[in-house]
């Protein structure tokens, strides 16, 4: 299962102050590449050049409204589903701030983006609800621009929608040509008719573009975009395209330049990144580029996800064996723990490969903790496939798991197979699923109480303000006393008490 089912929850970019200072490409080479553009000639046309080019036009555009008003211009933006939209947002929010728009943390913003997911049906009816909410606030405020991108957008249904009921959305792109937002919005003030720009596919990544960091001290990273798998329920492959790998080197260049700006932690982004690097012109294993991000000096732990069963491999396993910088968590999806539901979901495992290369993860790396997803009320789906996936959960004692109520997507395989389970039915079968979940969540985190682990402290608690909050290498939190000035530093913690999926602990050292 890609990332993206897994989160959805929409996260605000507000600009705390843990965030990180600098861009992929530094604010300082930035520009003194723009000083060199000459904004009477024509755009170039090669990336990125093309883009800085549109950046220095947009900053013109915005100089000149922001003296109109007289105060800068302040944009908004808000991301709904996984860590791949997260990452993107990180890049629209580094334009947006190089083109000259001071980032406020609330929609009354001169421009509001809203990067969507498609994942669910509900996500979709959030994103109209917002815009229903925008809409009255545009017509207070009419030099007020909409901005609408990301999945949700690839479906043409969407966009026939939006143009009929919300015609004062401003642009609409996809997630195959964030990277031309300069240019976008260069376009979008220069028209008053809505900008529509969505890409079918690309085989296109543009690197060197600037990025604003959520944190400083922890970073993603994309290694691929889109998905080869066609799970019959996912309607990633549609919106996300086919799998394209990044350049390893310019992945590590990226991740040495976050490391050499603070960054300790960085999480290996990919729909599947277990298949990275086949489609390379030099193919390069996951595994292999692990160790190359391994050897980066100064990085202390490496994340990643997500990794689909049917592609993991014993090399994969054995780097994480012997890696002192991977940490001890893996996520690896399940979906269903009947073969006859896995194979009506195209997942292309059955229960019993699932569960042999879970034993033996488990059995090489015994201090990992794995995690995953399931779905429940798939088309077909009886109360004995359930019992299936509950017995599944029980051997192979997840420390936890994100339980979703499936949910049809049109345009998907599944959206059109017969004999869905009855609401009722799936809502018993989701609680019997939930509670062995809980149990065993709550037992596998419980059973480090008393050790002493290290933990990367990522912010001041949001409940207890004396508290800050910790994430092991295990994935679990620890909320323990402490202040801002632990805050992107990696501690020893006495793990006190465990509550359900999280510990109390004591700071020892640092
Ligand atoms: S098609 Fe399958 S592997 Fe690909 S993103 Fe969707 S669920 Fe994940």
């Amino acid at each position: 299962m890609g990332a993206s089912s897994k989160f959805l929850f929409s996260i605000r970019f507000c600009r705390d102050k843990q965030k990180g200072r600098d861009n992929m490409i530094r604010n300082k080479e930035l520009e003194a590449i723009l000083d060199t553009i000459d904004l009477r000639n024509d755009a170039p046309a090669e990336e990125p050049m093309r883009q800085y080019y549109f950046i220095k036009k947009a900053r013109e555009i915005v100089n000149a409204e922001s003296e109109k008003l007289g105060r800068r211009l302040t944009a908004d933006g808000e991301t709904f589903g996984c860590q791949m939209n997260a990452k993107d947002s990180e890049k629209l929010i580094g334009i947006l701030e190089n083109i000259g728009f001071e980032m406020a943390d609330d929609e009354s913003a001169d421009l509001v983006f809203y990067n969507t997911c498609t994942v669910r049906d509900n996500a979709n009816q959030r994103v109209y609800g917002r815009l229903g909410l925008i809409h009255s606030m545009k017509k207070k405020n009419p030099h007020k621009k909409v901005a609408l991108c990301g999945c949700m957008m690839q479906e043409p249904s969407v966009i026939q929608k939006i143009q009929k009921s919300y015609s004062f959305v401003d642009l609409i792109f996809g997630t195959h040509n964030i990277y031309k937002f300069a240019e976008l919005i260069v376009s979008m003030y220069n028209s008053d008719k809505m900008i529509i720009d969505i890409w079918e596919d690309t085989d296109k990544i543009v690197e060197d573009l600037p990025a604003e960091r959520k944190y400083s001290f922890k970073s993603g990273v994309n290694i691929m975009y889109g998905c080869n798998n066609f799970c019959s329920y996912c309607i990633v492959p549609y919106v996300r395209g086919r799998e394209r790998s990044r350049n390893p080197k310019d992945i590590i260049r990226e991740i040495e330049k976050l490391v050499s700006d603070g960054v300790v932690e960085v999480m290996l982004l990919g729909q599947n990144v277990n298949s990275y690097g086949k489609n390379l012109e030099e193919p390069m294993s996951f595994a292999q580029l692990l160790k190359e991000v391994e050897k980066i000096e100064g990085l202390k732990r490496i994340r990643f996800m997500t990794s689909h069963p049917k592609d993991l491999s014993d090399e994969l396993i054995e780097v994480m064996k012997n890696s002192k910088k991977v940490c001890r968590h893996l996520h690896l999806p399940l979906q269903s723990g009947s073969t006859r539901i896995l194979e009506s979901m195209n997942r292309r495992y059955t229960k019993e490969q699932y569960l042999a290369l879970a034993h033996k993860i488990r059995r090489e790396i015994p201090d990992i903790s794995l995690t995953t997803d399931i779905i429940v009320g798939f088309p077909g789906e009886t109360a004995e496939d359930v019992d299936e996936t509950i017995a599944v959960v029980k051997e192979v004692q997840y420390d936890n798991a994100f339980t979703f109520i499936y949910s049809k997507r049109t345009g998907t395989p599944a959206a059109t197979m017969p004999n869905p389970a009855g609401e009722e039915e799936t809502k018993e079968n989701f609680d019997r699923l939930l509670k062995v979940v809980q149990e065993t969540a709550r037992s596998r985190v419980g059973r480090l109480t008393g050790e002493v682990h290290r933990a990367l402290v990522e912010e001041i608690n949001e409940h207890d303000a004396t508290l800050v909050s910790g994430r092991l290498s295990n994935n679990t939190i620890v909320h323990f006393p402490g202040d801002e000035s632990l805050v992107g530093k990696i501690v020893d913690v006495k793990l006190v008490e465990a509550h359900g999926f999280y510990y109390i602990g004591e700071l020892m050292s640092y």
